[in-house]
């Protein structure tokens, strides 16, 4: 008898688990996602400011599927009963032997911040990415008149995207770029030699920085900050952080105070042994015992153990031995083929860097 394996998102642990255990026998794949294509979030700075088509940013769920002989639904998970074994979309039913949860996280759009719904453009999800796109390159084509894109959130994804567009507007003079990061640098809390390397960035490509305060308010397109700065603009992305996203479970999952499945060291759900949940959704650990931060180096990491587990379990094999997460580095792009990194401890700088953020990228990208 076929085991049934259904997989909730097709992100970076979903796509991973997908290729890991492709052709396994007597197993059958199903994988479930609202959306129709995988995006590579590490990458979507460079689709928003230009240089690269959307299909190399989002690939087809339904194609990568055929491919490695799994079946695709596009739809929304909206409810799973463990019990039963049953997972719910708005038009279907499956069920299952064994679940996966790769959900995710979605962007965070505080309700504390006034207006703030009229500028809840989420760069996650693929078609606000593509609206986005298309309100940057209007700005960038209207000569006639000056321009602000304003980024809230220095982060990883602020800083990245700030930068790219920055570096496309030096051929755009009546374009500028201003980032509000409320921490004194972009990439707070980053190591030293990151956020050094980004802030010579900013101040290279002539990015407007504000620190010190936080957005209160969004007015007839002026950014209000708490400590009563203005910053007028034309298209304002928020990108100040995320929030792990979930299908309702009843009963539901054991959670941490901050939403993070709680999972053994197999990422099963702890007491749910047939539910395994992978990726940003997880509260997971390095060697040292720190909290692994939501990366896609860690969802991919995390996706290739469960598959063995998987395999494991199918063939009645002792199951793998757990091991930590090995965070193997960071690599920040700083516009056009300027990078910072930390590959294993090493810093990297400028084109060397750039590259190895490609091959990195690449490394994910080619399973498609
Ligand atoms: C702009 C940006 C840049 C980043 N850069 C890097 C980087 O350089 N390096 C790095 O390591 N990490 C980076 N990250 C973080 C990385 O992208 C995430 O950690 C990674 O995507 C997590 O993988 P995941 O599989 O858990 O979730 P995701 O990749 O987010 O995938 C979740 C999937 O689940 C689907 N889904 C959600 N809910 C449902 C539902 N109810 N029903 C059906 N489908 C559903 C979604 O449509 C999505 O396809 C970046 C993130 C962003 C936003």
């Amino acid at each position: 008898m076929q085991h049934s394996l259904v997989i909730i998102g097709g992100g970076y642990a979903g796509t991973t688990l997908v290729f890991q255990l492709a052709r396994t026998p007597n197993l059958r794949i199903t994988l479930i996602d609202a959306s129709p294509v995988h995006l590579v979030q590490a990458k979507l700075h460079r689709y928003l400011a230009g240089d690269l088509p959307f299909e190399e940013v989002a690939y087809d769920l339904g194609r990568f599927c055929t491919k490695y002989g799994a079946d695709f639904v596009q739809e929304r998970v909206t409810h799973v009963d463990p019990l039963t074994k049953h997972v719910y979309t708005e038009n279907e039913t499956f069920s299952y032997d064994t679940l996966v949860v790769a959900t995710g996280c979605t962007s965070f759009f505080p309700k504390q911040i006034e207006n703030i719904h009229a500028h809840t453009i989420d760069v996650k999800l693929p078609s606000h990415l593509q609206e986005a796109k298309k309100r940057t390159e209007a700005l960038f084509e209207d000569k006639e008149h000056e321009h602000t894109i304003a980024i809230i959130g220095g982060g990883l994804s602020g800083a990245e995207i700030a930068l790219e567009l920055a570096q496309k507007a030096k051929r755009f003079p009546h374009v500028h770029i201003a980032l509000v990061e409320q921490k004194p640098t972009p990439l707070p809390g980053m190591d030293a030699h990151l956020t050094k390397a980004a802030l010579k960035a900013c101040e290279t490509l002539r990015i407007k920085r504000y620190h010190g305060a936080f957005v209160t308010a969004v007015n007839d397109r002026i950014l209000r900050l708490s400590d009563e700065r203005e910053v007028p603009f034309s298209l304002a992305l928020f990108v100040i952080g995320v929030s792990p996203t979930l299908p309702t479970f009843t009963p539901a999952l054991p959670l941490t105070p901050h939403g993070l499945v709680e999972t053994d060291a197999h990422y099963r759900v702890r007491g749910l042994e047939s539910i395994f949940a992978l990726g940003d959704i997880v509260c997971s650990y390095d060697a040292n015992g720190n909290q692994n931060l939501p990366t896609a180096q860690v969802a991919k990491q995390q996706a290739k153990h469960v598959a063995k587990t998987l395999k494991a379990l199918l063939a009645k094999r002792a199951l793998p031995r757990p091991k930590p997460v090995i965070n193997k580095g960071v690599l920040v792009d700083l516009g056009g083929k300027n990078a910072a990194g930390l590959s294993f401890g090493v810093p990297l700088w400028g084109k060397p860097a750039y590259l190895v953020k490609r091959l990195v990228c690449r490394l994910h990208t080619r399973i498609f």
